[in-house]
């Protein structure tokens, strides 16, 4: 191959291939793509081919800008950062694409000039739903961001075949089908067979010592399966691009035809099969995970080929394994990846044939981790026993750093308790590996993902840690990529405010604040709104498709989205509609402003409760909807298979955000961010980044209601009697027989008995203890609501003031805090 000393000299010759940006070049590549990628002619191409004939027009000029990124991160020697995490939830790749490319126009007129709708091509992208939530949109979040300043960076994560389930909504019940998001074939992904690396589970170690004595472990593994990588370009805005590589799990050999009986045959295809399991599909499970095997199976999978991945291109660049730290840091979204602690141990001592002190040094500055929970039931630990059998020689690498952690602390000011509560293994009941434990030792950083939650997570869960090493713990503040979140999904406020204060936000959101003045401004507080109203109108008409329900665009659309959970309280909000309900219906009384509630979300599939309140909001639905006395005031939806591309028309379309979990368990949040940052108002309580996000709009432009995190402790620290509180609330009481009457369960008493029930015995997450506040404080919001030149300057000042919540502040936090990584810009 001749060689070519800059990429860009070779793309600016003359005759080479036709990337450019222009509308001819567009419709040049797109046409070729139809033709020689798919072998199609417009009279029979298919909605498909056309998107994927678009898609691969865009991944070429994306790839293009890949290709000088890397060559600049190579050029530079640069300082790195390795992402690892078990889920992401990128959302469509074609819009953004187009965006960051600055090509959205000249697309929609070369395909114009064709008879075809840039709209109706977007559409038909099927999103990877490699993600549950909050946890793998966070990620895909700081990819953009990590892109747009040019951060050298690499994501490694699995290429699960089936992601997150499809939620349909039957007879009022959540079902799930399979998400069968490759089916349509993937055209932003290439696969790197060359890229591939071993994986050994189960067997068992043996121990040996050579002539000098020195002591050689040797893991002799019951099946080793092969993983391949799959890249994907993310490209930032007007920027660099970077990869995300999924790995895909494969038989280690193909079967040998000849080698093989009939008999044998078969059972190689079967094992070749049970390989490829690992990364089969997506666990479902949002917050609390039970001790799956194959779940960690495909934890260790994963970290086991990104973490020989990096060592391999450590060693490409020619450089020693002892100087990892300096040119690497990795980052574990959550303990998801945390085995890597004693993998990475692994690979330096038993393969590389490291010194443990070295190794140790090594590894203690190579990680980082991110802390997304204090649910107890979320903290993951996994039995001994599982780790025994399937990863024998991590176990004991465990069991060793713990000891040799232990004899540290003895040497310190620890009492006995403490020190046991530190031990990486848990051996009351069922021994097992506190994940979080392992991480926290095994990194340099740990990091909270708001200012309340971290600083919970020094005084709780982490607290004895934070005594040993406080410089070891800091904040970074969950942000979210706004150039998806506003610039691509609500195109039409994004043009309002570039219009008035330039299009600077778009790579400093700081500059917002330049809107804070037209608040003030009657004739922009009329464009905003009318901005909100089509935005409303266009949700309205995902609504009437989606679930056949009509709604007024002129409603107050009161939106709660996010995945369904007791501790995020879907049910306070029915309880509330419910009060609302009743009083129209027997008080005869309707204060109410016209109002549609919009739910969306999915529910663990194992999770009771969950699935409950998921019927229980399409009973309200059903009841509220189809009753002429109520349902010009009131209706309530909820829109099946939450997921970006839906979330991408909710949240431009809200007029009222609810963040409404108990103070003190939602960690971040970022979907109150995506909210506000399109104009809603936000009701809530002090719980995860609201509390920034209030101090950043201004307490005066945030509906607050509820107990803080402070006051829920005391409170059960008392004793806390929800029976009480119903026997002593009249309207409350009325609302909660409500949800065992026969009006609502339609003759089955006992469909939300346990909804009822776990109310009035344990209410585990205050609902009764905070129904007051929140019905008081939607009566404040509906006062506002009738002011509608108030309501306007509230949802400008809210806008103008989220700076401090796009993700490339988070990225900017975690380069300065934590990597101490350059951007290095082409
Ligand atoms: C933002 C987002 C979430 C997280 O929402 P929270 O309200 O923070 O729980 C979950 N799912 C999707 C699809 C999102 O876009």
């Amino acid at each position: 191959m001749p060689k070519i000393k800059k990429t860009e000299n070779y793309f600016t010759q003359p005759g080479v291939a036709n990337i450019g940006l222009s509308k001819e070049d567009i419709k040049t590549s797109f046409l070729e793509k139809l033709f020689y990628s798919l072998g199609r002619i417009p009279v029979v191409a298919t909605k498909n081919d056309f998107y994927t004939s678009l898609a691969l027009t865009v991944r070429d000029r994306v790839f293009r800008k890949y290709v000088k990124s890397l060559e600049q991160y190579v050029e530079e020697d640069a300082r790195g950062v390795a992402y690892l995490s078990a889920e992401y939830l990128p959302g469509p790749h074609l819009g953004n694409n187009l965006l960051n490319l600055e090509i959205m126009e000249e697309t929609r007129e070369a395909l114009a000039e064709l008879n075809l709708n840039l709209d109706e091509i977007l559409n038909e992208e099927v999103e990877p739903g490699l993600g549950n939530g909050g946890l793998g949109r966070l990620a895909s979040c700081y990819m953009d961001s990590l892109a747009t300043l040019g951060i050298p960076s690499i994501a490694y994560g699995i290429r699960y075949e089936f992601g997150i389930f499809k939620q349909e909504i039957q007879d009022g019940w959540q079902i799930e089908s399979t998400d069968k998001w490759l089916h349509n074939r993937n055209p932003w992904e290439v696969i790197r067979p060359e890229i591939s690396f071993e994986v050994k589970f189960g067997g068992h170690t043996e121990h040996s010592r050579d002539q000098d004595n020195k002591l050689h472990i040797e893991w002799i593994p019951g099946t080793e399966i092969k993983g391949t990588a799959f890249d994907t370009p993310i490209l930032g805005y007007q920027s660099n691009a970077i990869i995300l590589r999924l790995w895909k799990a494969e038989a280690t050999e193909s079967f040998d035809f000849a080698a093989y009986n009939l008999g044998d045959y078969y059972r190689a295809v079967e094992k070749k099969m049970r390989s490829e399991n690992i990364t089969k599909v997506l666990y479902p499970n949002d917050e609390n995970l039970s001790g799956k095997e194959l779940r960690l199976k495909q934890q260790y999978f994963f970290v086991c080929c990104s973490l020989k991945d990096i060592i391999r291109l450590h060693l490409l660049q020619g450089r020693k394994l002892e100087t990892l730290h300096e040119k690497f840091t990795i980052q574990l979204n959550d303990t998801h990846p945390s085995i890597a602690v004693a993998e990475l141990m692994r690979l330096l001592v038993d393969v590389h044939q490291m010194g443990w002190e070295d190794a140790w040094k090594v590894t203690q500055n190579t990680f980082a981790y991110t802390n997304h929970t204090l649910l107890p039931e979320a903290l993951e630990k996994w039995p001994v026993n599982l780790l025994r059998n399937l990863l024998p020689r991590h176990l004991e690498i465990i069991y060793e750093i713990n000891s040799r952690f232990i004899t540290e602390i003895r040497e310190k000011d620890f009492s006995g308790e403490q020190i046991s509560r530190m031990f990486l293994i848990d051996d009351r009941g069922e021994p097992t590996v506190r994940m979080a434990h392992l991480a926290t030792v095994g990194s340099y950083k740990v990091n909270g993902v708001s200012a309340l939650h971290s600083g919970l997570l020094q005084e709780q869960v982490l607290k004895d840690f934070a005594q040993l090493w406080p410089k070891k713990f800091t904040n970074v503040t969950n942000g979210i990529t706004h150039r998806r979140f506003l610039a691509v999904s609500n195109p039409r406020l994004a043009a309002l405010i570039s219009e008035n204060i330039g299009k600077d936000w778009l790579t400093q959101l700081d500059k917002l604040k330049g809107l804070e003045p037209f608040a003030a401004n009657k004739d922009f507080r009329s464009k905003w709104m009318q901005v909100k109203l089509e935005n409303k109108k266009n949700l309205a008409t995902h609504i009437k498709e989606l679930t056949g329900i009509e709604i007024k665009p002129e409603m107050l659309l009161d939106i709660q989205v996010k995945r369904i959970h007791e501790y995020k309280r879907q049910h306070l909000k029915v309880l509330h509609i419910l009060s609302l309900y009743l009083q129209i219906k027997k008080d005869k009384q309707n204060t109410v402003p016209p109002t549609a509630f919009v739910f969306a979300g999915k529910a663990a599939p194992g999770y009771f409760m969950a699935k409950r309140i998921i019927k229980l909001i399409t009973s309200v639905g059903d009841l509220i909807n189809n009753d002429p006395e109520v349902n010009g005031t009131l209706k309530v939806i909820f829109l099946p298979n939450f997921s970006v591309k839906l979330a991408q028309h909710v949240y431009p379309g809200a007029d009222l955000s609810e963040q409404i979990s108990m103070a003190g368990k939602e960690a971040s949040g970022t979907g109150n961010m995506k909210f506000a940052l399109n104009g809603a108002l936000t009701v809530g309580t002090l719980d995860g980044a609201n509390v920034e996000i209030r101090e950043e709009v201004g307490e005066e432009n945030f509906f607050l209601f509820g107990l803080t995190t402070e006051e829920v402790a005391d409170k059960k620290k008392q004793g806390y009697h929800p029976y009480k509180i119903y026997s002593e609330n009249e309207n409350l009481k009325r609302v909660i027989d409500f949800l065992i009457s026969d009006e609502l369960t339609k003759g089955d008493p006992e469909l939300f008995r346990s909804v009822y029930d776990n109310l009035l015995n344990q209410d585990p997450y205050l609902l009764l203890e905070d129904y007051q506040s929140y019905v008081d404080q939607m009566e404040n919001v509906y006062k506002v609501w009738q002011d509608p030149e108030k309501w306007a300057q509230m949802s400008i000042l809210n806008v103008a003031n989220m700076g401090k919540f796009s993700s490339d502040r988070s990225i900017k936090d975690y380069c300065e805090k934590i990597w101490k990584v350059g951007a290095v810009k082409v």
